[in-house]
């Protein structure tokens, strides 16, 4: 795939994780249309696994979108009391498919399993389970987490679960799925989401909640950092493994990566990202004609900039909504077109106008650059950027994929640097007090390291040097 067409040129989703114990429930469907709304999470695999009480775990992955790997007759083929469900988006090169997921193992004991982030010690907790014995068949890191839980000797899988936690370093919410019991964790810091979920009088989790609202399903709360909740037929209940870590949200969860319509701590992100747009048009007003978003990312905070300023808004961009991950390349002629696929923009609406353009982030700014060229080729007189994030400047190591420093359009040059190296007449960037302020959560219970280069996990010397580590073993995140 081709830069132009890829997805987007930010930061890189992640993953999803869905898990459900409803018998008498078609949870492979469940599970299905969970991982739809998913979806936006990561589109390289899906794959989902269920299993009877006291059955056997069946598994079925592939490469490409949930719609691609399922069909009718599939889930059909997945009869079951449990279901366990994953998307996953992994850097390039690392798609094959054994390291699709949900991971299955059946070393000790028989097990599938989910997981969304990026363990930092993978390294050294792989060498330890090589130096065991243990075969890997995957170079994912969730494996690692699979194997350990797999081959642990305590009788309950809960019991293996809170001695293994307090050993993984980085950012894991983990759902498992043995042939009676749902598990889910999450790390003590907190840095992805796992939402608890009831239908009906059974229980469900979910990396947000648009996953719970498509299947019916209530939210009840979030599953703590450093909570293990199982769910199984006498309903469920939890225990707090680690308690009092430093929470580390990922404050990027609000900004783009989750759906606007999910709900986390009590806000819907759509309103927070409102917010957001009103919070750029008080720190860098302009005098300007129209507000247009980036598609469609950009929408809630463009309404916000629209609201706050008093300026009218518009389309400026229709977007091709089908454009997903295709294996078809454009070829020659077409390439110079590519990001044309993805977005075109309205000479009618923006021609003669001076542009105030609101998108949520920018890493490489190689898709900024071309869409401010396209607006300019379709009449923009002036072209005045603002982003609902700040500069990334520096790698994510809980799950992310946000390219090398030097990759990054902001790294080594400051804010007007950036303008002009985009073709922008002018750019800001909302400020970190104005992320925080419009989402209304304070920095210390959450992370921002892409931003600030404060990483809030302690970690390895590898954890600071994602390439260093990335050699060491090419492991892929979830
Ligand atoms: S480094 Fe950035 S993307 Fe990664 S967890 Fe922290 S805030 Fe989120």
């Amino acid at each position: 795939m081709t830069d132009q067409l890829s997805h987007r040129d930010g930061p890189r989703d992640e993953c999803g994780v869905f898990g459900i114990f409803a018998p008498g429930h078609d949870v492979a469907r469940l599970a299905y249309f969970a991982l739809y709304a998913l979806q936006h999470r990561g589109q390289e695999s899906a794959g989902i696994a269920t299993t009877d009480v006291g059955g056997n775990i069946m598994t079925l992955r592939d490469l490409g979108l949930v719609s691609q790997v399922f069909d009718e007759q599939k889930l059909r083929s997945l009869p079951g009391d449990l279901a366990l469900g994953h998307v996953r988006y992994s850097t390039t090169g690392s798609s094959a498919w054994e390291n699709a997921q949900p991971v299955y193992r059946s070393d000790h004991r028989e097990l599938a399993l989910a997981h969304n982030g990026n363990l930092i010690n993978a390294v050294e907790l792989h060498s330890e389970l090589r130096e065991r014995g243990v075969a890997f068949r995957s170079t994912s890191d969730s494996e690692i987490i699979a194997a350990l839980l797999s081959t642990h000797e305590a009788e309950k899988i809960e019991d293996a679960v809170a001695d293994i936690l307090p050993r993984l370093q980085g950012a894991f919410s983990t759902v498992i799925m043995t042939p009676d019991k749902i598990v889910a964790f999450r790390d003590p810091n907190g840095v992805r989401p796992l939402a608890l979920g009831m239908i009906g009088d059974r229980y469900c989790v979910a990396s947000e909640s648009c996953a719970l609202d498509i299947i019916g399903a209530r939210l009840l709360r979030e599953i703590e950092p450093g909570e293990v909740v199982t769910i199984d037929a006498g309903g469920i209940s939890t225990r707090m493994v680690i308690e009092g870590a430093r929470k580390a949200f990922c404050v990027f969860e609000y900004i783009y990566f989750a759906r606007p319509d999910s709900r986390i701590s009590g806000t819907v992100l759509q309103g927070a990202r409102g917010r957001m747009g009103e919070m750029l048009a008080r720190e860098a007003p302009v005098d300007a004609d129209l507000v247009i978003a980036v598609p469609d990312s950009g929408n809630p905070a463009a309404r916000g900039y629209a609201r706050a300023s008093g300026l009218p808004q518009d389309d400026g961009f229709v977007k091709n909504r089908y454009v997903a991950r295709t294996f078809i390349q454009p070829g020659q002629e077409l390439r110079k077109h590519g990001l044309r696929l993805k977005f075109n923009p309205m000479p009618e609406i923006v021609d003669g106008q001076r542009l105030v353009v609101v998108d949520d982030s920018i890493v490489r700014g190689n898709t900024t650059r071309q869409i401010i060229q396209m607006l300019r080729d379709a009449g923009a007189k002036e072209v005045h950027l603002r982003i609902t994030a700040p500069p990334i400047r520096h790698p994510c190591h809980y799950g992310i994929d946000m390219s090398t420093r030097e990759e990054m359009i902001a790294h080594n040059r400051t804010q007007e640097e950036i303008a002009a190296e985009l073709g922008a007449d002018s750019l800001h960037f909302l400020t970190l007090a104005g992320v925080y302020e419009a989402i209304g959560v304070t920095r210390e219970t959450h992370c921002d390291a892409c931003f600030t280069g404060e990483y809030p996990i302690e970690g390895g010397r590898a954890a600071q040097d994602k390439h260093a580590f990335e050699h060491a073993l090419p492991l892929i995140r979830a």
